[in-house]
């Protein structure tokens, strides 16, 4: 057996690793992530490393390798943890070991001009002198420690460069000097801290009843040593912040750590100034903006006990906490906490596998928890905790549906139904703001029927079919192809045809309808600029416009007053994606989008005008029923064998040659039907985009209900295409429950 081990990694290059061997007496104690004492050079001086990954293959003649000494004892590090992490990602999502640890470790870029670091001796010249007779009197004592000290005794700063260089002292024996209070480390670059300030405290606040039971079941738990995962469960307003924050407060005071999820676009001002507020300098954040030194500064405060609360998008999961207590997860819903490169890792799952390993709980969050977390929740699997009401007591805003097929018949041929632009008229009259949501989410060109709404689905898969050139229509997940219809199957109208019309269209109408009014848009066009996205939003909130239409990015978590009025304008945009979560994603969406009505004083009004107007995703909205759509979604999902009910794995095969990736799909598919027949395995057949930059994208998806078994797939595709010499020019990827098709 033997084991690739990483010397330092905080240094660039994760890939530097040594092979060494395990002998017999190591086998049961070595594993990924231990930290090992290893010869290094010529074999005279000992370091220590981390064993990142193993083998049964030498890499090099058998004979020239040298073997593991020994594991350290040390207290376990961190880095062991988050190594031990990233195999676990490895293995359920697929990707190689240097994936990885890239995934969940920092890297430090070389950075111009060193940082340089002074080392300050703080005894006096007895104390220090006590301490010398105290080291000198151990049998065997450290020749290091007492050069050093006697070296600090004559000059009391050194440059750490000198230390671990001229005078070749471990790095690990100043920092022991810095335990025992004897000296201090200045870094000449102090760690940057993104949001330096020190705020007034926040007023104390009674929990609510519901509030209490939350808190005091999670706490009782911590107490007893159960580590579990909590389904918060509770509409926007419902206090669901409140409980984390009590939460965090137990972690803080058991002397532990804490790392907070929040999707990046709900990452907001408000939302940071209430933990700061609470908190103080002990948080810090991390979102994409921040360069990779800056990231790097975090990770290193929290490992070295600066900050003790991490709030950041997907990465954050990975801060190096040697105390980790707690992971929450706001929004847990969103579709953003599964990565979209490889490996592609979801961060739900990945934060419950860390949770364990460090004996931490996991606090899921949500107003539309994701339908993989709910069924978990009442299966038992996570403990379902809910806050039903919103703490002002506000009502929720009255809500209706307009069917734009009967507008259609009725001779209103604009996108504007005549009910929104009754209300739409009223509300700027009385000078008070609206929104106009568009919901393209995923959008790939489905056809429909505008007469009758009418969607073209796969018989075989249930989801919408998109359009391709020559006027195909096809399926993602199998491939079925078939033809546009020129009239509508089910009506008989020519009504049918894909649905174009983007934020710039709505506004035009919108412009053209209230020509007095004044109106932002907010969608990818008009949101290029590094802070376009919040000066949109600030212009909204400060009153300079009176309607705000936009996409997905302006429902979420933004909390506008003023906001009487919300108008979806096709809900069933986002029904119609040719994916199995299109149900679940409308559904969250409308439910966002009718919470920014009325969260002021004023009750508000909300409007979602749709073709498909029974569709249960609009009803369950419309009612703000989520145990409605879930029972109606777990159905659909039980029936068609999509997660959570079956779990699914895609894989990708991708290659310069269309011929080449054609085989390998191939054959890769029969080599699945062959070695494992009770995979269902759909496919292969073309990715949802074919072809980019010269790269032919063919797709197999298998679905079976034990995740296990798909794990097996992926490990045996993967050695068939680096077995095969015919395969060499062709690249496999794999994602475990994929998110967007
Ligand atoms: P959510 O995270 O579910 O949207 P929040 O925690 O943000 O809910 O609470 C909504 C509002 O209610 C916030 O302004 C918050 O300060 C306030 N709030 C929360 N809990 C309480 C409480 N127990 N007493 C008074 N106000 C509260
Ligand atoms: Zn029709
Ligand atoms: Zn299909």
């Amino acid at each position: 057996m033997y084991g690739d081990v990483i010397i330092d990694i905080s240094l660039e290059k994760l890939d530097k690793t040594f092979q060494y061997e395990i002998p017999e007496h190591l086998r049961e104690t070595v594993q990924i992530g231990s930290r090992v004492v290893i010869p290094f050079g010529n074999g005279k001086r000992r370091i220590t490393g981390y064993v990142v990954d193993m083998s049964t293959e030498p890499k090099i003649d058998a004979g020239r390798i040298k073997p593991i000494l020994g594991v350290s004892k040390d207290s376990i590090a961190v880095e062991s943890q988050l190594i031990a992490l990233a195999a676990w990602i490895r293995r359920n999502y697929g990707c190689t070991m240097n994936q990885a640890l890239k995934t969940v470790i920092p890297i430090k870029k070389k950075e111009a001009g060193k940082e340089k670091k002074t080392v300050t001796f703080l005894l006096t010249q007895e104390q220090a002198r006590d301490e010398l007779s105290t080291l000198l009197a151990r049998k065997r004592h450290s020749q290091a420690k007492e050069k050093l000290l006697r070296t600090l005794m004559e000059r009391s700063t050194l440059p750490w460069e000198d230390i671990t260089g001229k005078m070749q002292i471990p790095a690990t024996v100043i920092r022991d000097f810095e335990k025992n209070g004897w000296v201090r480390i200045d870094a000449e670059r102090a760690y940057r801290n993104p949001v330096p300030m020190t705020l007034e405290k926040e007023r104390p606040i009674v929990l609510s009843p519901a509030q209490s039971v939350a808190v005091s079941r999670i706490t009782q738990d911590m107490e007893a040593g159960r580590l579990g995962t909590y389904l918060l469960y509770g509409v926007t307003g419902s206090g669901k912040t409140q409980v984390y924050m009590e939460l965090i407060a137990k972690t803080l005071a058991d002397g532990k750590s804490a790392i907070v999820l929040i999707p990046e676009i709900a990452l907001t001002y408000q939302t940071l100034m209430r933990f700061y507020q609470r908190f103080g300098n002990q948080v810090s954040i991390m979102n994409s903006r921040m360069s990779p030194g800056e990231r790097f500064d975090q990770y290193e405060r929290a490992k070295k006990g600066d900050i003790r609360i991490m709030i950041g998008p997907r990465s954050a999961l990975f801060t190096p906490f040697s105390d980790l207590g707690i992971i929450i997860i706001d929004e847990e819903h969103e579709p953003s906490y599964k990565s979209e490169t490889v490996p592609r890792y979801h961060a739900r799952e990945t934060a419950i596998a860390r949770a364990k390993m460090q004996g931490a709980s996991v606090v899921l969050g949500s107003a539309t928890p994701s339908v993989e977390s709910f069924a978990k929740a009442k299966s038992g699997e996570y403990t379902l905790l809910t806050l039903p009401d919103r703490i002002s007591g506000r009502t929720l805003p009255t809500c209706e549906i307009v069917d734009l097929r009967a507008e259609l018949r009725q001779g209103n041929r604009s996108i504007l139904s005549r009910r929104l632009q009754e209300l739409m008229a009223d509300r700027l009259q009385k000078k008070e703001q609206i929104m106009l949501f568009v919901n393209r989410r995923g959008l790939a060109g489905f056809v429909s029927c505008r007469a009758c709404g009418h969607v073209i689905k796969c018989p075989h898969c249930d989801v919408s079919l998109s359009l391709h050139r020559g006027d195909v229509l096809r399926c993602h997940y199998c491939g079925y192809e078939t033809r546009k219809p020129v009239v509508c199957p089910s009506c008989g109208s020519k009504y049918i045809g894909g649905f174009k019309a983007g934020t710039q269209k709505f506004e035009e109408v919108v412009r053209q309808t209230f020509p007095m009014a004044r109106v932002l848009r907010m969608d990818t066009d008009t949101t290029r600029g590094k802070n376009g996205h919040q000066e949109i939003l600030d212009a909204f909130r400060r009153g300079q416009a009176d309607i705000l239409i936009g996409t997905q990015m302006i429902v979420k978590g933004h909390d506008f007053p003023n906001v009487t009025l919300v108008g979806v304008l096709a809900a069933d945009l986002s029904l119609n994606s040719s994916d199995f979560h299109s149900g679940e994603r409308t559904f969250q969406l409308l439910t966002q989008a009718a919470g920014r009505a009325g969260r002021g004083d004023i009750p508000g009004n909300v409007v979602m005008q749709t073709y498909q107007p029974t569709h249960y995703s609009i009803l369950a909205a419309k009612d703000q029923d989520y145990e409605a759509f879930y029972e109606e979604e777990i159905a659909y999902r039980e029936l068609m064998d999509y997660p959570p009910a079956a779990h699914m794995l895609l894989i990708l095969i991708t290659s310069e040659k269309e011929e080449e990736a054609d085989r390998c799909a191939k054959a890769l598919a029969d080599l699945i039907e062959d070695k494992a027949p009770q995979i269902r395995c759909l496919g292969p057949s073309d990715a949802v985009v074919a072809k980019v930059r010269d790269i032919y994208k063919k797709v197999i998806y298998c679905k079976h209900k034990d995740y296990e078994q798909l794990i097996e797939i992926k490990d045996r595709v993967a050695q068939t295409i680096q077995a095969d010499a015919g395969f060499a020019k062709v690249m496999v990827w794999f994602d475990f429950d994929p998110m967007n098709q």
